[in-house]
């Protein structure tokens, strides 16, 4: 297959109802295959399956509940959540690929204590087994939380995972790769300080994300799919390889990491 898999991205955000058709385009002309859409909560489940049947084959749905929820929700909303998500989890199993975006994110002024963490973990967990339960890899999340991220993974005994903007050290990351993880490098790695994690991490065990419209090379401009190439040519110049062959390779390890992948963008 020829071209470029954007493994992560928020398609459904706000940030492109006015452009969308444009910005698919663009996308296209700019050698993208498809791109996995990702979804933060459940109320933008309906509106990623539906942005899934405009562009058939081309927009990809994940499912999950994000651990980071809008700060103006009561306590204990992150669970509410999930109650709300599980049953259309279950309703549109077969139009997805994976369960996404779900994760720990322990920056300070997300979450100060304990419970705070705890309830993340539980949310997790419980996507974890649904996970393993419906037989989908994670598209996962950390922020701050490298470690407790890839530790938890590991007990729950995932095994298809796909650790998206990793920020933890390198050291940490090759444990996930050890455990048979894959990674996913954003645009934003240009102005990032995880330059080792890409010489690190094998491009055996790398994907290739835009997390538009976050994660953009410049800060505050709108990040769009078609910068996926931003993060190719940054990957090639730090691993000395040519472009035609991060393309190659993590187009072929996002078509592993997420088997049904194939048969959805032929359709
Ligand atoms: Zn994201």
């Amino acid at each position: 297959m020829q071209g470029y898999i954007d493994c992560h991205c928020h398609i459904s955000a706000e940030d492109f109802d006015s452009d969308i058709d444009d910005v698919i385009q663009e996308s296209k002309k700019a050698g993208l295959v498809a791109l996995l859409a990702v979804a933060e909560h459940a109320g933008e489940f309906e509106k990623i399956i539906q942005l899934s049947q405009r562009f058939p084959g081309f927009v990809i749905p994940c499912l999950g509940v994000h651990p980071v929820q809008d700060p103006a929700q009561p306590r204990g909303a992150l669970l509410e959540d999930l109650d709300a998500a599980l049953p259309l989890i279950y309703k549109y199993k077969d139009d997805i690929v994976a369960i996404g975006e779900v994760g720990l994110d322990f920056t300070p002024r997300v979450v100060n204590n304990d419970a705070g963490k705890d309830s993340q973990r539980q949310v997790l967990i419980r996507q974890a087994e649904i996970a393993k339960m419906l037989n989908l890899p994670l598209n996962v999340h950390s922020r701050s939380a490298g470690r407790p991220t890839i530790h938890l993974l590991k007990e729950l005994g995932v095994e298809n995972a796909l650790l998206h903007a990793f920020d933890g050290k390198p050291s940490v990351a090759m444990e996930g790769v050890k455990a048979g993880y894959f990674f996913s490098i954003p645009p934003s790695i240009v102005r990032s300080d995880q330059q080792k994690l890409v010489k690190q991490v094998p491009l055996e065990s790398m994907c290739l994300e835009t997390d538009a419209p976050a994660l953009g090379p410049e800060k505050q401009v709108r990040n769009v799919p078609r910068n996926i190439s931003i993060s190719a040519e940054y990957i090639a110049k730090i691993k000395g390889v040519p472009l035609e062959k991060v393309m190659e390779v993590t187009t072929q390890n996002a078509l592993r990491l997420f088997p049904k992948l194939k048969a959805f963008i032929k359709a």
